[in-house]
């Protein structure tokens, strides 16, 4: 491994990959050629600060591949985004637009900053300064970015409006995630929360259970986990435990969601809003629960607390949430995991469907992106489930062998340049 790469999250993806290459007997040339992200950018981003003094920021842009069509994938704005974690979220997302079936590579881009510590106006000029950075390896047929953890629609109008300035034309295909006016999509924002619930609700009826009779405990309040909480809580489950990232509130008797969300979004912190019982991130964890929904950041589930879980399904709106160590321990007590590649791919759904919009220049209404989204993602859950069963492995393996083998197929086709 190139050291640069070296990170705890580049590893897991790695040794999942390795895992996966083993159990499908893929062939030696194309591990090798998988493994490695096709093209990293890094760019020093110098800032002028509102003080005066100039900053400089670290940024990437990772193209893991791209045999299937243009790359895909959001920017991570935040303090610990290093070249080894953008290169293992760009992997996962070569293997979540293939098991989806859109026509996209992978690939992810972040700057090591916390937002919150800048101005609305410095936030502008690194994002500007960012896409302008990293401009020659992006465009609606290369490399399409999108919000992450830490950006926002405001984040990717300025990416779209530099990215604009720079060819001299409005490019509204450059990027999704983007505002309504600009040519974003209805029902982007919602979209990863819809797409968690979408196929948790086909877990729950797999397992035969009621959603009436089911509880929900979510880690994170970011866009993801707000919008889980809201459509679960639409949908007539209980949502007893929800965290951000000062800590965690539990209601047994559900938690007033409508409420809260309205409340977190002028800037309350959970644990100051007196609707529940304060509780720690680790103690949130455990709760007891019918279904629990990491929705913040990756290696959260861990061989020291994945036997402290008491939840029957786990679906991974994070990415890489759960380690090797924790998915063999879920795995032996009859977790049913619906894993990060599926469970979270409705964002990217929803953003092939913004670009195809941008491109086409025609737009859809809400109920036609709400439906399409349920039809991919459900297909790409019984898919998953239908494969895990057939050849008796884990969920996780079956999203991540169908996955890699539309990307195989695509290289096998295409053959080796030159
Ligand atoms: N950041 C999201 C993800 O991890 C969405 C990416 C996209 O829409 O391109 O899947």
């Amino acid at each position: 491994m190139i050291p640069e790469f070296d990170h705890p999250t580049f590893r897991l993806a790695v040794a999942q990959f390795d895992r996966v290459a083993e159990a499908m007997n893929l062939e030696t040339n194309l591990r090798e050629r998988l493994k490695k992200p096709q093209r990293s950018l890094l760019v020093a981003l110098p800032i002028r600060m509102d003080d005066g003094h100039v900053r400089v920021f670290q940024g990437y842009r990772v193209q893991h591949d791209s045999a299937r069509g243009p790359s895909k994938g959001g920017l991570r704005y935040h303090q610990d985004v290093t070249l080894g974690e953008v290169a293992a979220l760009a992997m996962w997302m070569t293997w979540k637009t293939a098991l989806a079936g859109l026509p996209y590579g992978g690939a992810k881009g972040g700057i090591q900053v916390d937002p919150h510590t800048l101005s609305l106006a410095e936030l502008e000029r690194l994002t500007r300064r960012y896409a302008a950075e990293i401009f020659p390896l992006i465009g609606p047929d290369k490399d399409i970015p999108a919000t992450d953890i830490g950006t926002n629609q405001q984040v990717m109008a300025w990416f779209m409006d530099t990215y604009s300035q720079q060819v001299g034309f409005s490019v509204p295909g450059a990027v999704t995630g983007k505002p309504l006016s600009i040519g974003g999509s209805l029902g982007r924002e919602e979209a990863t929360g819809r797409g968690v619930v979408n196929v948790t609700i086909e877990a729950l009826r797999h397992k035969k259970i009621d959603i009436e009779e089911t509880s929900v405990v979510i880690q994170g309040f970011g866009n993801v986990g707000s919008h889980t909480a809201k459509i679960f809580n639409d949908a007539g489950a209980r949502v007893i435990g929800i965290s951000d990232v000062r800590g965690g509130i539990f209601n047994p008797k559900g938690l007033p969601i409508a409420e809260i969300y309205q409340r977190h979004r002028l800037g309350v912190p959970l644990q100051d809003m007196n609707v529940g019982d304060r509780l720690t991130n680790d103690e949130l964890l455990a709760l007891e629960c019918t279904v629990l929904i990491p929705a913040a950041l990756s290696e959260q589930i861990t061989g020291d607390n994945a036997e402290r879980l008491r939840c029957r399904i786990l679906a991974e709106a994070a990415n890489g949430p759960t380690t090797l160590e924790a998915d063999a321990i879920l795995d032996d007590r009859d977790v049913f995991i619906i894993p990060d590649i599926l469970a979270n791919s409705g964002g990217v759904i929803v953003s092939y469907f913004e670009w195809v919009q941008d491109v086409q220049r025609f737009f859809w209404n809400e109920s036609d992106i709400r439906q399409r989204l349920q039809e991919i993602i459900t297909a790409a859950f019984h898919r998953t489930l239908h494969f895990a069963e057939e050849k008796k492995t884990t969920m996780r393996m079956a999203a991540l062998m169908n996955g890699i083998d539309q990307v195989a197929q695509a290289h096998t086709a295409r053959g080796l340049y030159p």
